[in-house]
C-alpha cells in the first residue's frame, strides 16, 4: 500500500499514523527563515521521550520524525532513537549536517533508520552560509551528505527556496539529481512559532514558485490545481499526525500552532482521544478553509498558514 493511501486510511479510521518531535529548539545555526524565534529551554527529559515512544505504540502509530532546533544537540539522541526502533518505529531525522561525524553514520545505518534529511540553501558556499548566518556550514552539511551515503544510510535534501537563496535553484536541483539523492523543494515558509510573519516575508512569488515545480518535475506546466471537495477533509495535521514541541506541548503540524494538550502534564493516547480543540480540528472541512484562503490572498490550503 502506497504511504498516501495508507496515511487516509489512518485517517478515515482516526488512528495516529505520524508523530514529529522537536527535540529542542537550542541550535547552532541561525537560519534566516527559522520559525522558531523563541528559544523555550524546558525540554522533555529522556524518560518522557521513551514513555512517548511506548504510548506512540500503543496507538499504533507507524512514523515517528525527529527534529529541531538541531537534534544533535541531544546527547541521549541515540538513545531515543535505537529505542523507537525497538519498537519498530520508522524513524527520519532532520539536521543541518554540521555536527555528524563519521561514527554517527555508522550507528545511524546500525539502527536501520528510514531516512536522514539535510538542509541545503545552495550549492554555492557563501549563500548557503549566508541562510544560515554560520560559516563553514556548507562545508560540514555535504561532508555529513557524503559520509552518510557511503554507510549506506538514505539521505534526502530539503532545500527551502526563500528568496535569499531561489537565484540558483536549478544549481541545487541538478546536483543531487545527478547523484541519486532525492532533493525536497520546500517553496513556503511559515510564520513564526508566535504567529509573526516576519518569516513569511522571505517567500518567493507564486510565479517562481512554479518555476521551480517545473523544473523540479520537468514539466512545462503547473500541475493542475485538484478539484476541491467544500465538504472534503482538510489535510492530516491532527487527524493523523501532531506535532511536539521540546517542552511536550502539542500541536496539530509544525506548522500549525494551536495548542492541543502537552504531554508534559498528560498522556499522548489521553490528548488524542479527548482533546476538545483536537475532536474539533478532526471533524475539520475545506468549507472551514476557503473563507480563510479567500480572506487572506494566500495562495494555500494550509490550515497553519491561514491561521484556522
Ligand atoms: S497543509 Fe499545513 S497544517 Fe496541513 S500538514 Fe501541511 S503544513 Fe501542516
Amino acid at each position: 500500500m502506497l504511504i498516501g493511501e495508507l496515511k487516509r486510511k489512518y485517517g478515515e479510521k482516526g488512528l495516529l499514523y505520524q508523530v514529529h518531535l522537536d527535540l529542542t529548539y537550542r541550535c547552532n545555526l541561525k537560519c534566516v527563515h527559522c520559525y522558531i524565534n523563541e528559544r523555550r529551554t524546558n525540554e522533555l527529559s529522556t524518560g518522557r521521550i521513551l514513555r512517548l515512544v511506548d504510548e506512540m505504540y500503543e496507538l499504533k502509530t507507524l512514523h515517528f520524525t525527529l527534529s529541531g532546533g538541531e537534534l544533535f544537540l541531544r546527547p541521549d539522541l541515540f538513545e531515543i532513537i535505537e529505542y523507537a526502533r525497538s519498537r519498530k518505529f520508522a524513524v527520519r531525522i532532520k539536521t543541518s549536517g554540521t555536527l555528524i561525524e563519521e561514527g554517527h553514520c555508522a550507528k545511524l545505518r546500525e539502527l536501520g533508520i528510514m531516512q536522514a534529511e539535510i538542509s541545503i540553501y545552495s550549492m554555492d558556499e557563501a549563500v548557503h552560509d549566508a541562510v544560515t548566518k554560520v560559516p563553514g556550514s556548507f562545508r560540514k552539511a555535504m561532508s555529513a551528505i557524503e559520509a552518510l551515503g557511503n554507510h549506506g544510510v538514505r539521505v534526502r535534501v530539503n532545500y527551502t527556496v526563500t528568496k535569499p537563496n531561489a537565484g540558483n535553484f536549478r544549481d541545487v536541483i541538478d546536483y543531487f539529481k545527478e547523484r541519486g539523492i532525492e532533493v525536497s523543494t520546500g517553496t513556503i515558509v511559515f510564520p513564526f512559532l508566535d504567529g509573526g510573519l516576519k518569516p513569511v516575508m522571505l517567500n518567493i512569488p507564486d510565479s517562481q514558485r512554479g518555476e521551480v515545480n517545473r523544473y523540479k518535475t520537468g514539466s512545462r506546466e503547473n500541475p493542475p490545481v485538484p478539484a476541491i471537495d467544500p465538504v472534503g477533509p482538510i489535510c492530516g495535521a491532527g487527524r493523523s499526525s501532531l506535532y511536539i514541541a521540546p517542552d511536550g506541548a502539542v500541536y496539530p503540524c509544525v506548522a500549525w500552532h494551536k495548542p492541543v494538550g502537552s504531554i508534559a502534564e498528560s498522556s499522548l493516547k489521553s490528548i488524542w482521544e479527548k482533546s476538545f480543540v483536537l475532536a474539533r480540528i478532526k471533524t475539520m472541512t475545506m468549507s472551514d478553509i476557503l473563507p480563510l484562503r479567500e480572506k487572506s490572498g494566500f495562495d494555500t490550503f494550509c490550515p497553519g498558514l491561514l491561521n484556522a
